[in-house]
């Protein structure tokens, strides 16, 4: 490598970790289980200088806890692209959603999405199912919500053929800095799989909680790895 190519992508990681300290893609808002309405949480956003908010209210579990309804999910996607466009350039508001179930998917409304969460799809079984009969008649990328590492050693050749990224969940700190994760995280860093990075917020106290994500991705040679949401993505 010469000086000058080293110069350029030692800059394209700093952009990165830059990008990654101004960056929330696991928030919860009144849609679902969070306490706090949409707009305060974009406003919260904004006035903490986030540049990417990704909101990610539950999806088809029980009626306190999720958006259950095809006509919610539509209300909650047509609130959220209108929001997209009004706070257009202040913050990029991308549209997610976070679901444990695996079956009976609306993926009409799942594919105007700009990414989709799924949880406890790690290994075995459910993410068989979730390769074989979800994602390939979804068009957005997918990822897998609060990661628990230790469950994916087994898992990385899949993940990493499928273009599955993993999410750093500040929530869940145990679940990325586990003292047996470490021979995992190295497999991990070698291979072309992307990390998000979110704080699960269910409220306006804890949105742009992900500084120890950010830190755990440093401190481990991670930063390139970061998953960036952008416009051009859809297939
Ligand atoms: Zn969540």
């Amino acid at each position: 490598m010469t000086g000058g190519e080293g110069l350029a992508s030692t800059s394209k990681i700093s952009q990165q970790v830059k990008r990654a300290r101004q960056m929330d893609l696991h928030v919860h808002t009144t849609y679902s289980d969070g306490n706090s309405e949409l707009r305060a949480v974009v406003d919260k956003a904004i006035a903490l200088g986030i540049k990417d908010l990704g909101i990610t209210d539950h999806y088809g579990d029980l009626e306190w806890y999720s958006i259950t309804s095809i006509t919610q999910l539509d209300e909650y996607i047509a609130e959220l692209t209108g929001l997209k466009q009004l706070y257009q350039p202040k913050i990029n508001i991308w549209i997610g959603l976070e679901m444990s179930i695996l079956n009976g998917l609306p993926f009409l409304q799942l594919n105007k999405l700009d990414y989709a969460l799924f949880e406890d799809v790690e290994m075995g079984p459910r993410l068989s199912h979730l390769v074989s009969q979800v994602k390939p008649q979804l068009k957005i990328p997918v990822g897998i919500a609060h990661a628990q590492v230790i469950f994916l050693e087994k898992s990385a050749d899949i993940l990493e053929k499928e273009k599955i990224f993993i999410e750093l969940n500040t929530h869940y700190p145990d679940r990325y800095r586990s003292n047996w994760a470490r021979s995992i995280w190295q497999n991990l860093a070698s291979r072309d799989i992307r990390l998000s990075v979110g704080s699960d917020a269910h409220d306006t106290k804890r949105i742009g909680d992900t500084g120890d994500a950010i830190r755990f991705m440093e401190e481990n040679g991670l930063s390139q790895k970061l998953w960036l949401p952008s416009k051009q993505q859809q297939k």
